[in-house]
Formats: structure tokens, C-alpha cells, sequence
């Protein structure tokens, strides 16, 4: 199979009866080493069995790695599965010959369509210096409608011949292209699996740790930079519900964008950024409260102050109320062990913000794959480390 979010894959994953049914399934039939397998061939050849899988196998050892980054999406463990994952698929598509199937809307382009004199220019045919393999590659073999081709090109537009309405794609343009796609269609998958976690089978836990090992041995050198790991908060990078709960807001909305919004969006986005189950508690992860009392609570307590009017001044309880939502019970001296007390609430998902705050969503273009402000924060903190790293940006 040329590609996990082609045709021929949804076909597979609708035969399950969906990503949920098929998630559910494929513990009884693919064993966590063969999928492991797919992470593991970084310095050599791809291994031939990974090559030549059949459909079946391949869909479901891929979708397990999706079921596993759902617990921590934009962590190294993506970078990992991503980058290996769309080698295994890109030299399927290059042994293939021809790009066809996948999840991209490529044609190939008809005789006569580019007009000879543009071909010369283009392909430099009476270049005799040219070997016979730089030929090929200067062939204009696929086109791509230009809507189509825009949403996914970030390259300039001088090296793409563009005519009638269609960019014209050389092979290597049209496998970068497909390799975006890829990535942007892995990101959203991770996004919805995000939500059904914690109803996924012990299975994908499993995976997840073991992914995580191969990822942080990969990536030494810059795991801590990745958005899977407690850091300082870096507020340029906040999603704009956020930053807009941050400038403060009038009397009607002060407890939804303090009280629930900030407090649940700072505290996991400092303390504890890819949850590995939702009913983690605050004492699961720090061993005093300095960073909640040092850190976090006088931002929350200074967006309240900006509010109008202040929300602390009109509402002094509403402090208990931060700590409840941090669980650690209605309080105002809380200890570390109190924390489990009530649950630490996690940040709402956006559709929630739109309904009850609709004045806070003013969405950017960070905000089209994502459904929850921390994950916004996640992937931008992996754009950021992927950019440090020389990965390149994921935009
Ligand atoms: S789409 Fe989500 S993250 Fe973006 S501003 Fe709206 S609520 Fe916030």
C-alpha cells in the first residue's frame, strides 16, 4: 500500500467498521514488536518484510503507532513515527513507478498538454552534459489543480510550472508534496485519537512507553526541547483563547476564562503537557507546589486583576475555586497530598470555548487541525523544536 490515508487504507479502516472498531481490534492481531519494527530501521535499509506488507498488516501496525501518539501528540515520539514512517511510504511510492492512489489529487498529465517549446525550456532535452538520470528528473510527469497544489506548497512558486489552472510537478516536487499531506493527515488523526485515549486498550499505553524509549534514545540530544516534557512557559506561543483570558475580560465571562479556562490551560501547559491518562493528579507529577505558587497562580491572579472589573476584588472565594479546579479540593491552603482531593480539570476542547466564550475563540491558522488550546500550545512548542532541531517547519 502507497499511502495510510489513501483510498485502498479507508477502504481497509470502513471494512473494520471505523478507526474506533479498528483500533479496538488490532491488539488481537498485530504484536507490539512488528510494530515497533516500523521505528526501529533508522541508519539502514528499510527491512524488505516492512516493504512488502500486505494492506491488511500495514494499515493496522500503522494505525496502532496512531493509537499510541494519541497519548502524547507533538512529542518526540511523533517526529520519530512520522519521519520513519513516511520513508517506508515514499520508497513504496518510488519502487511503485508511479503515483497513483494516494491520499493527494495528482493526475498525470496528458499528451500534448505543455506546449513543446515549454517542454525544452523545462526539461532540457537537447542538453547533452545532462545524464540520463538528471533527465528524469527534470521530467514534468504529474499536475495538481492549483487550489489544490496551494493549500500544500510552501516552496516558491518561481521552481513550479504553473498553466491553465494547474501546477505541473516534476516526481521529487510531487512526493514532497504527498510527504506534507502525510504529515498534516497524521497530525489530524493523532488529533482525533487525542480525545479517545483514555477508552483505548491498555495495548496502546504499552506501545506508547516503548515508542518513547526508541524516541529519547533517537533524539538525545534535543528531547528536552520537545513539547511531550515539562518547561517553562513560552506565552508567545499560546493559542489566542489564551492569550485574550490572559488581557482580561468583562464581569460575564471573568470565572469561565480564569477560573476554568487559564487555570486548567497553565497548569497541565506547565506541569504536565502530554497526560498520560486524564485522571492524573498534580501530586503525580511535581514533588512540591513552588511551581503552582511561584509560577502559575500570579499569572492567573494578575489576568483576574486586568479583568473588568478585577475578579479577585469582587470575588475573593473565587481563589478556593483555582485550587479546586487544580484539585486539591475547595481550599486556600493546600498541600501537596490534598491534590486528588477534587479533579484537576482539563482544558476545555475549543467547541466548549465557542459555546460558552465565543468572544475568546478568535482563531489563526495554528488553530485549523487542532480541537483543545493545549494541543495548540503542544504542536506549536514541536514546530519550534523541529525548527531548532533542523527539522524544518511543519507549517
Ligand atoms: S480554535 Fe481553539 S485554540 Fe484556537 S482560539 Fe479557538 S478555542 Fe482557542
Amino acid at each position: 500500500m502507497l499511502d495510510p490515508f489513501g483510498e485502498e487504507a479507508k477502504r481497509i479502516v470502513r471494512e473494520f467498521g471505523g478507526i474506533e472498531a479498528l483500533l479496538e481490534r488490532i491488539p488481537r492481531y498485530v504484536g507490539i514488536d512488528i510494530v515497533l519494527e516500523r521505528v526501529k530501521q533508522w541508519e539502514g535499509e528499510i527491512p524488505e518484510r516492512i516493504l512488502n506488507m500486505t494492506p491488511h498488516e500495514d494499515v493496522m501496525s500503522f494505525y496502532a503507532l496512531l493509537g499510541a501518539l494519541a497519548f502524547s501528540p507533538y512529542g518526540a515520539e511523533m517526529e520519530l513515527v512520522k519521519r520513519t514512517n513516511a520513508r517506508i511510504y515514499r520508497e513504496r511510492i518510488k519502487r511503485s513507478g508511479e503515483i497513483t492512489g494516494i491520499s493527494i489529487p495528482l493526475k498525470k498529465i496528458e499528451k500534448g498538454e505543455i506546449p513543446d517549446r515549454d517542454r525544452i525550456i523545462l526539461e532540457k532535452p537537447r542538453h547533452e552534459e545532462i545524464t540520463e538520470e538528471e533527465r528524469e528528473k527534470l521530467k514534468l510527469k504529474y499536475k495538481m489543480s492549483l487550489p489544490s497544489f496551494l493549500r500544500l506548497w510552501e516552496g516558491s512558486l518561481k521552481s513550479v510550472y504553473i498553466r491553465k489552472g494547474n501546477a505541473y510537478l516534476r516526481e521529487e516536487q510531487a512526493l514532497e508534496l504527498w510527504e506534507k499531506a502525510f504529515e498534516r493527515n497524521l497530525e489530524r488523526s493523532v488529533n482525533l485519537l487525542y480525545e479517545l485515549r483514555d477508552e483505548l486498550p491498555p495495548y496502546y499505553s504499552e506501545l506508547h512507553e516503548k515508542l518513547g524509549e526508541i524516541a529519547r534514545k533517537y533524539f538525545k540530544e534535543r528531547i528536552g526541547g520537545f513539547s511531550g516534557e515539562a518547561q517553562p512557559l513560552r506565552f508567545e506561543l499560546f493559542p489566542p483563547c489564551i492569550k485574550n483570558a490572559l488581557a482580561g475580560v468583562p464581569a460575564g465571562l471573568r470565572n469561565y476564562a480564569i477560573t476554568v479556562l487559564l487555570t486548567s490551560f497553565l497548569s497541565y501547559a506547565r506541569i504536565c503537557p502530554n497526560p498520560p491518562r486524564k485522571d492524573v493528579r498534580i501530586k503525580d507529577c511535581i514533588s512540591d507546589l513552588s511551581v503552582i505558587e511561584k509560577e502559575i497562580l500570579p499569572i492567573i491572579i494578575e489576568a483576574g486583576n486586568r479583568c473588568k472589573p478585577p475578579l479577585f476584588e469582587d470575588q475573593p472565594h473565587e481563589i478556593k475555586n483555582i485550587w479546586y479546579h487544580l484539585g486539591f479540593g475547595l481550599t486556600d491552603k493546600p498541600r501537596l497530598e490534598d491534590s486528588g482531593n477534587s479533579t484537576w480539570y482539563f482544558p476545555p476542547n475549543c467547541d466548549k470555548i465557542r459555546a460558552n466564550a465565543p468572544q475568546l475563540c478568535k482563531p489563526d491558522s495554528h488553530c485549523r487541525p487542532i480541537k483543545n488550546p493545549l494541543t495548540y500550545y503542544l504542536r506549536r512548542l514541536y514546530i519550534e523544536s523541529r525548527k531548532a532541531g533542523g527539522g524544518g517547519d511543519n507549517e
